[in-house]
């Protein structure tokens, strides 16, 4: 029997890590491709998955007997606080319509991606996979965190009430190829990156928002890959896994700038604007599970990772998401 994997979002940081790891590992081996599967990476221009007709459309041409559900309307803090409804929305649409093509057409599994955003604004550190809805998520995003932490509470009714084996994915922040590198709109690591880039180009000064002391775990988009793809393989059950280095791996924003000047080979001056916000100090979550289940599982470390992705955004700087 054929194993058809479709991966929602696939044109994106996560799904595109996916792809080169189907790819690369090798074949039949843990995360490498096996001689049975054929894996399909959709876009939003292949299926706009607001829509219900196109979500089933895109489930009839393909037939998938698993899903890795990646797509999602995905921002920066600054865009998260401006359209909370927009995100709200939109990514409620998506899942419902995902869910249910997926429980309609009989996927056998499914593993839908949530964010650390999900979990309480007041809440015990670290986190961990049993206090998602102990508490309101923080303001700032709370719209897409809710839309995020319902896709949990979906599995578990679509698993009550009709046996399906969906379940869910929590990782941390995610850094890699193919990320968004916009400079107003993106994550931390690729913002920094683009912005040292600039600096060196324009013989400017690279300027870091805040003091750099605030600590973050991020993780590889090319190692979260691998534990999608473990999950999707080896993890039965409908509880959400964390996929995350562990809290011993924490870095610092300046940790960080430090690792992007240097493998931007930057020289001029570069400080710090203590008068811009911090955020959290440190929000730490638990990959115990994670290693308990997974087993022997190597992360790359972080300035090697690091370097791939400054390498891949100067070698892409035309075609990246600038
Ligand atoms: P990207 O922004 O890189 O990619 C988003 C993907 O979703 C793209 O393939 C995009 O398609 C697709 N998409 C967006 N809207 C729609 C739509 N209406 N219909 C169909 N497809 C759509 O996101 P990431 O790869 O960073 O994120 C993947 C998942 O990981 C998301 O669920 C996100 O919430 C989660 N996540 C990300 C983190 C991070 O640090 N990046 C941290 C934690 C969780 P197209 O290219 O055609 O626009």
């Amino acid at each position: 029997m054929s194993t058809v994997i479709l991966v929602t979002g696939g044109t994106g940081l996560v799904g595109k890590a996916i792809e080169y790891v189907i790819e690369n590992e090798p074949a039949g081996s843990r995360f490498g491709k096996r001689p049975n599967e054929k894996w399909i990476f959709a876009s939003s221009s292949e299926a706009d998955l607001r829509d219900p007709a196109q979500t089933r459309k895109l489930y009839e041409k393909y037939q998938p007997t698993h899903v890795i559900h990646l797509a999602a309307l995905v921002g920066g803090l600054f865009k998260n606080m401006k359209y909370k409804l927009t995100f709200l929305r939109e990514n409620i649409l998506i899942n419902d319509n995902v869910l249910h093509a997926s429980y309609e057409h009989k996927t056998q599994k499914l593993i839908s991606c949530l964010s650390t955003c999900v979990f309480p604004d007041k809440v015990e550190y670290p986190l961990t996979e049993l206090n998602i809805h102990n508490g309101p998520p923080h303001d700032s995003n709370f719209g897409y965190a809710h839309a995020k932490r319902m896709v949990d509470v979906q599995n578990h009714a679509y698993k009550e009430e009709f046996g399906c084996n969906f379940s869910s994915a929590i990782p941390t922040n995610v850094f890699g190829p193919h990320d968004n590198y916009d400079l107003e709109d993106s994550h931390v690591v690729p913002g920094l990156i683009h912005k040292c880039y600039l600096a060196k180009k324009n013989n400017t000064p690279f300027v870091v928002s805040g003091t750099g002391k605030p600590l973050r775990q991020f993780i590889y988009s090319r190692d979260l890959a691998k534990l999608f793809i473990w999950q999707l393989r080896e993890y039965d059950d409908v509880e959400p896994v964390i996929l995350s280095v562990g809290e011993d791996e924490e870095v610092s924003i300046k940790e960080v700038a430090d690792a992007i000047v240097k493998a931007v080979g930057f020289q001029g001056s570069y400080t710090f604007d203590t008068t811009r916000a911090d955020g959290q100090y440190r929000k730490p979550a638990s990959n115990k599970k994670l290693l308990s289940l997974i087993g022997d599982f190597k992360f790359t470390p972080f300035e090697e990772a690091l370097n791939e992705s400054v390498k891949w955004f100067l070698e892409n700087y035309d075609n990246a998401r600038i």
